[in-house]
């Protein structure tokens, strides 16, 4: 046993306090309490449970939370003007789609109906733009956010380090490529048609999995000394939660990582509270100093 568990439980509270202490301040200052709205649909187990999740949450703050389910026969005209309702309304300053959307239903349509203030998530294509030219006005997916304060946990200069992210998803590969790019690391990206994944992880210094396969990557994959941040939450037939990296064999090799359950999961929550107080801080003109 070798590297040091980057516990993802302990940074997030560590910043719901902070998040705490600002909501609390901004309401007293000028009234305005930050809300978030979600829109689910359809009955997807999964999905129930985070955003059950995140009321939770966003509740414990302080936040006003709405929840809005519909059914997947929701036809795209009433999905479109559920999204212009919570556009227009003043007492939500984020919305977030959950996904995945039913078929046919198009999540990218969907998610650029949503106002580019409100985009919590940081998926519409305004903020996804400012993230790819490295523009701070935007807002950046919780996910990615939540592992690079993860990383910055172990590592205070990011420059000239070797990053691999494997996954090339909207959500999560290509923002968190940005971020690591942005921070100075020389960056490549792996997805379902790289040919050399072993090798290209061995040159790793930090590691960012995302592909959704338990325990894909080997220990003997990864660069001894590595950082590792395993993103993939699999539902194992037993009913146990795992990560898309080998963890046990991984931890031979590495000099800290991520746990699953317990790393990524609790700060991606955390940052989307975070996000949704800094657009009700824009919202209102106040600081958002954490
Ligand atoms: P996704 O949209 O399905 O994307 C998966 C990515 O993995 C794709 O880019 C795919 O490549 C790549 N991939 C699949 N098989 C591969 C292989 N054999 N070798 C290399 N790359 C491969 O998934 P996602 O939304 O990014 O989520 C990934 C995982 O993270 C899932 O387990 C999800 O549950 C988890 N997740 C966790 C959190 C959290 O808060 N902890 C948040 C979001 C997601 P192609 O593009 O070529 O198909």
């Amino acid at each position: 046993m070798r590297g040091a568990f980057i516990n993802g439980r302990d940074l997030a509270q560590t910043l719901k306090t902070r998040l705490f202490a600002l909501t609390h301040r901004l309401e007293k200052e000028t009234g305005i309490r930050p809300g978030l709205a979600v829109l689910r649909i359809g009955t997807d187990p999964a999905s129930q449970i985070y955003v059950t999740r995140k009321g939770a949450q966003a509740r414990e703050l302080g936040y006003h939370f709405e929840e809005h389910t519909y059914p997947t026969t929701i036809s795209p005209e009433v999905l479109k003007t559920a999204i212009e309702g919570l556009n227009q309304n003043p007492a939500i300053h984020g919305i977030i789609l959950q996904l995945p959307l039913p078929a046919p239903l198009d999540p990218l349509a969907f998610l650029s109906l949503i106002e580019p203030a409100k985009d919590v998530d940081g998926l519409h294509p305004l903020n996804a733009g400012k993230l790819f030219q490295g523009l701070p006005s935007g807002f950046t997916p919780c996910t990615p956010l939540g592992c690079l304060a993860l990383l910055k946990t172990v590592h205070s200069d990011f420059k000239g380090l070797t990053a691999g992210v494997v996954g090339r998803s909207l959500l999560v590969g290509r923002p968190m490529g940005m971020l690591l790019l942005e921070q100075g690391c020389t960056l490549w990206m792996a997805h379902s048609q790289t040919r050399n994944l072993p090798e290209l992880c061995q040159t790793a210094d930090i590691l960012v999995v995302a592909i959704g396969k338990p325990h894909f990557i080997q220990g003997n994959w990864i660069k001894k000394g590595a950082t590792v941040i395993d993103v993939g939450m699999n539902r194992l037939p037993s009913g146990d939660i795992t990560g898309d990296v080998d963890f046990k064999a991984a931890c031979a090799q590495t000099d800290a990582i991520t746990p699953v359950p317990g790393g990524v999961g609790p700060m991606t929550i955390a940052s989307l509270l975070r996000n949704t107080l800094e657009a009700a801080c824009r919202y209102a003109g106040h600081p958002f100093t954490l």
